[in-house]
């Protein structure tokens, strides 16, 4: 479903991605991991239109998207969740749903948001509160509930456990989870790399923009060196 080929991210002279290579198949779950300022951001944003490559090739669904406008993958169902998301403060729970599920059919619509409060129940029972009252969990809750309304394909998700109490980073880890039974292709950026590696289907550690490891969780874990160089787990 998604082929990024010899990325290259530039700003002005940093080279923050220099020639990162990974597929991903359709229902899979792929994790970025590693440490502050490795590049990981610039990858997803790149894939999202949010940043110009500077070289290298990004395929998904077969066409090739490298220098597309942002708005038309989104189209295609690429949808971000960027790090530290927020939802349109003064509008409601719903209204930021409806925002963003404008372009899909009512029918469906009804359908997606039956299946947001089922995932996130805790914002059911927010429907009408104004989005600013909202905790910082379920501000990040919303900005993912909004990223599924929509017409989504691939959802791409930028440290969405940063900052939240351990209750509520597992009860995201949960989401995800049953997001990846319901088949859903996930590209996501973790600095929880223990999280990332129980849910991930294949890991990327990235280190200086490049990515200098990748594997199955379980093939990373089986090695005591790869645990202690670049896991810390
Ligand atoms: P973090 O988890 O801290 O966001 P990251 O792995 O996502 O880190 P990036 O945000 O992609 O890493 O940053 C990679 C490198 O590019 C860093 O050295 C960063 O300082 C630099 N960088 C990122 N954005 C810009 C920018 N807009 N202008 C200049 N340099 C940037």
């Amino acid at each position: 479903m998604l082929e990024v080929e010899k990325l290259c991210v530039r700003y002005g002279k940093i080279a923050a991605v220099n020639g990162v290579s990974f597929s991903l198949n359709e229902g899979e779950l792929l994790a970025i991991v590693g440490a502050n300022g490795a590049g990981k951001t610039s990858v997803l944003n790149a894939i999202m239109g949010l940043v110009k490559v500077h070289s290298g090739r990004i395929v998904f669904d077969g066409v090739d998207i490298t220098h597309l406008e942002p708005w038309k993958r989104a189209r295609m169902g690429i949808v971000i969740v960027p790090e530290g998301a927020r939802p349109f403060a003064d509008m409601s729970v719903m209204e930021n749903l409806e925002v963003a599920a404008m372009n899909i059919d009512k029918a469906e619509m009804k359908r997606k948001m039956e299946w947001v409060f089922e995932l996130f129940p805790r914002l059911a029972e927010r429907k009408k509160q104004p989005a600013k009252t909202l905790s910082g969990g379920e501000k990040q809750m919303l900005a993912i509930a909004r990223a599924l309304v929509g017409p989504v394909k691939l959802l791409i998700m930028d440290e969405v456990s940063l900052g939240l109490m351990p209750r509520l980073v597992t009860e995201m880890f949960k989401v995800i989870e049953r997001l990846k039974r319901e088949k859903l292709t996930m590209l996501l950026a973790e600095q929880n790399t223990k999280k990332a590696l129980q849910v991930a289907d294949k890991v990327c550690v990235m280190q200086n923009g490049s990515i200098v490891l990748e594997g199955k969780p379980q093939d990373l874990l089986d090695s005591e060196e790869i645990k202690r160089a670049y896991l810390g787990v």
